[in-house]
């Protein structure tokens, strides 16, 4: 096993096997454990340090080879650095011997370590369970261990429990004992692995199974009379398992694999090793409620999950700094499946929108931060799970595979698999093996872009003469702060495969950009050749943007407009267009001129990012004099494609086009196109007398446009359907659509809501972000978060995906009062587990502000021309 520099316990004592017992009590919320740690004493030592946080251990002893036992003479915690340092009274000598332990826990309410969730099932009873959340530094918060990555073992774990109760872990179980009101129920020993992805469940359950091709039981877990909703699930799960099977070439190495959907849930999902648990919106599906969009979200959720059975779980990074190898891999790879399974989802154009225009967002900041990142504290690890770890390490690791050959990078990843697994690895073990499959300098290409921050804007000046089409490239860092800095020389350089389409030569050959300029040659148009075009970047592989003359953008706008381009580029040109606007290196007014070439896009993942990239645009000008005639140019888009995507689901139509039929109702609905909004109020109407009236791919957009328009009567009504429903997915369905009541009182009123038992606290943040959404309700949301902070700081001050979300809350601010107002709030509150997220939204705030200043005049003028 490679030795990691970062692991922060002392080296000389390591655990090779856990025997775990515990017996968790579900109503006073604690738990009793004891165990037995197999270790190796690599020096001598008469200290031994391993992770505990929050438990009380009354016992520590230490049996050496001889059988001879001695109990510590101390036990001291240190809560800071989430150690116990047990000493003894003379030095333990070199060689193996069993450590035990004896301690007790709170099963908290905090969605991490093992904690309880509560729920209501749908005869109003209420019911508690408890459940594990171990990544990435919580396996300590349960039982006291070595909770680092590189530190695996193998794990025997017990379990006593209410005999009335069910008891899942990573392993199957291989003994059952009753015992009066308990049972005690013994897994099958793990194989080596890390802390991190042990799990636990108890609860009452009810599950669903089948045998996958290899033999391998799939089970679906849920709370009791759920199961039925995890059918789609389990049928993706089984055809995905035959897929990575065959696609690593290393068949899935646990007897079982369970899907367990969980009540209360702090992020999507998580990888345990044959034990993947679920927020239920991820796993669960009813047929009759359930949009396409949600079955597409838990396909792809269980596909990065299982994915991770082998990249991550089978292999497992050394430290958290290679975390981005675990969550990019996963992230593609779960896509790539799901393509395959489901080929008319067309995801790589889904993947574009969703992983590499997000992640060139995000990286697009100053305060952005390398791939590959230095991190110590369990804080500095959770801020790592971000869109740059996930998005922009999956979308470099598509390029790689574009530049490489499909066959050439999976042959690499399998050397790379067969090579460390069961075992630990770096990013660069990877990129070895890449390179013993490829021949080509892996290493040296993917460096400029995991060690450096940020990424390139190619600038293409082209000329054209008897011999060819020449494009003359220089590449620079993007930096949205151009707008305020202009042109400033950067240190970096990045090695670019760069790959040009032309409306005349379909394929020609990619080429690899080395230095900051490049020349490439394309064979001239032919004379006849009628608006001949040219497109850098092709399927939007590489992970840069693209600025070229206004002449050669406008070139492409009748292509678009024809859709002679396909939907990747299609997509990529408008988000390269908006972004360079949005960092000063294009007029805005050029982006909308190329938005209006988009009237006649039939492509799902264009519209909604077109409608995102508007939708910013109505963030920043909805308080300027011009905004009418903004309102009036997306309402000239959207309601001409309501009209044609109309309310009924056309026969036979797909899958994509259910997706788009809610973005063209919904836009058009937002920009008040008036039919649409009438129409929506009045299939509310008949759904509230008969519910099976209303589709369930038109809930979200019929509830949010009612919602729009609403008074207090709606809103109650609203409410009342939020309460009595009984899957968590409609429960957010009609959360979000209350965020887009007008009245200031009653979004004051969701506020309020929010931290009470009306939302479920992993849903609070996802409410707050909605109204923060809402023209009317982005200062009330702020304010309510300033007003509430103590309250959200105990809640998710420890760090993770929710406090990153709720710190970023006041993103669409324009003003200089209210950056000023943040920047001060977020001095006076400091957030030191998503210190890197304000600084995010600082700039964001800054660059508001000073994208308004320059550009509002620009933008007035070209709308009053139109
Ligand atoms: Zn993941």
């Amino acid at each position: 096993m490679p030795k990691s520099n970062a692991v922060l316990l002392p080296q000389n004592v390591q655990p090779t096997s856990y025997a775990i017992h515990l017996t968790p009590d579900l109503v006073a919320f604690t738990f009793a454990g004891e165990e037995s740690v197999a270790i190796e004493v690599l020096e001598s030592t008469n200290q031994i340090v391993l992770n505990a946080a929050e438990l009380q251990v009354s016992e520590a002893s230490f049996t050496g080879s001889n059988g001879v036992s001695t109990a510590a003479s101390n036990i001291a915690m240190d809560a800071d650095e989430e150690t116990m340092t047990l000493t003894f009274p003379s030095a333990i000598s070199e060689g193996k011997g069993t450590l035990r332990l004896v301690f007790t826990g709170e099963l908290n309410d905090r969605l991490t370590g093992f904690y309880r969730s509560q729920y209501t099932d749908s005869d109003g009873q209420s019911h508690t369970m408890a459940t594990t959340q171990f990544e990435p530094s919580s396996a300590r918060r349960s039982f006291p261990c070595w909770d680092e990555p590189a530190l695996k073992a193998t794990f025997q774990l017990t379990l006593t429990v209410p005999a009335a109760m069910d008891a899942v872990s990573n392993m199957p179980v291989s003994e059952e004992k009753a015992a009066g009101a308990l049972k005690t129920v013994k897994f099958a020993e793990s194989p080596i692995m890390s802390t991190y992805l042990l799990a636990f469940i108890v609860a009452e359950l009810s599950v669903i199974e089948q045998k996958a091709d290899n033999g391998t039981l799939i089970r679906v877990l849920t709370t009791r009379g759920k199961q039925e909703q995890g059918r789609f699930a389990l049928d993706t799960s089984v055809a995905l398992l035959t897929y990575f099977n065959q696609y690593f070439g290393i068949p899935f190495p646990l007897e079982k694999l369970d899907h367990i959907a969980i009540p209360d849930f702090a992020a999507g999902a998580m990888e345990n090793w044959g034990a993947i648990t679920y927020r239920e919106t991820a796993l669960l599906v009813d047929p009759n409620i359930s949009s396409a969009a949600t079955r597409q979200r838990v396909a792809e959720v269980i596909s990065h999950e299982m994915a991770h059975m082998w990249f991550g779980d089978l292999v497992t990074m050394v430290w958290w700094d290679d975390l981005w190898l675990n969550e990019s891999f996963a992230s593609w790879m779960g896509d790539k499946a799901v393509n395959h399974i489901h080929p008319e989802w067309k995801m790589w154009t889904q993947f574009v929108a969703n992983d590499t225009i997000r992640a060139l967002s995000l990286d697009g900041l100053k305060n952005s931060h390398p791939i590959e990142a230095t991190v110590t504290t369990p804080a500095e690890v959770e801020e790592l799970f971000d869109a740059i770890s996930y998005s922009k390490g999956a979308s470099i690791i598509r390029m790689l595979e574009d530049y490489l050959s499909p066959e050439t990078f999976r042959a690499g990843l399998q050397k790379y698999l067969s090579a460390h697994q069961y075992s630990n690895a770096r990013t660069a073990d990877l990129w070895a093996s890449m390179e013993e499959a490829s021949g080509k300098p892996v290493k040296s290409l993917m460096d400029t872009w995991t060690a450096q921050m940020g990424y390139p804007v190619l600038n293409v000046e082209s000329k054209r003469d008897a011999s060819g089409v020449h494009l003359d490239i220089s590449q620079s860092r993007f930096l949205l702060s151009h707008l305020v800095d202009g042109d400033e020389t950067s240190a970096e350089t990045w090695k670019v495969p760069i790959s040009v389409a032309t409306s005349w030569n379909a394929d020609p050959a990619p080429t690899l950009m080395e230095s900051t300029k490049a020349t490439i040659t394309i064979t001239p148009p032919p004379a006849d050749a009628a608006q001949p075009w040219f497109k850098v970047n092709v399927g939007q592989t590489g992970f840069y943007r693209v600025n070229m003359s206004a002449e050669d953008w406008s070139a492409l706008i009748p292509a678009i407009a024809s859709r002679a381009l396909p939907d990747t580029e299609r997509l990529g040109l408008q988000n390269d267009a908006y972004s360079l606007s949005r960092a000063g290196y294009l007029p805005v007014s050029q982006f909308l001129a190329i938005a209006e070439g988009y009237r006649n896009e039939t492509d799902a993942s264009v519209w909604r990012e077109l409608a995102g990239n508007l939708g910013d645009l109505d963030t920043l000008l909805s308080d300027e004099a011009c905004y009418p005639k903004l309102k009036a140019l997306c309402q000239g888009l959207f309601t001409p494609l309501a009209q044609r995507m109309g309310w009924e689901p056309k026969p036979g139509e797909g899958h994509l086009d259910t997706i788009l039929r809610g973005v063209a109702l919904g836009q058009a609905g937002y920009y008040d196109d008036p039919a649409v909004l009438g129409e929506a109020q009045a299939r509310f109407e008949k759904y509230l007398k008969d519910p099976s009236s209303l589709a369930p791919d038109l809930r979200g957009v019929v509830y949010s446009l009612t919602a729009q328009q609403g008074d207090a009567n709606t809103y109650e009504r609203m409410w009342d359907l939020q309460k009595k429903a009984d899957l968590q997915e409609e429960k957010v369905r009609l959360l979000i659509s209350l965020t887009r009541i007008p009245d200031p009182e009653l979004i004051s009123d969701i506020l309020k809501r929010s931290l009470t038992d009306d939302v479920r606290s992993q849903d609070t943040v996802t409410v707050l972000g909605a109204v923060s959404g809402n023209p009317k309700g982005k200062a009330l949301a702020w304010d309510f978060l300033k007003d509430n902070w103590e309250v959200f700081n105990e809640r998710y001050g420890h760090g993770g995906f929710m406090l990153m979300r709720l710190v970023g809350l006041p993103r669409g601010f324009t003003t200089q009062e209210r950056l000023d107002d943040v920047r001060q709030f977020y001095t006076t509150h400091p957030v030191p587990a998503a210190e890197r997220s304000v600084r995010q939204v600082i700039e964001g705030l800054e660059l508001n502000v000073a994208w308004l200043d320059r550009n509002k005049e620009d933008v007035s003028q070209w709308l009053e021309q139109r």
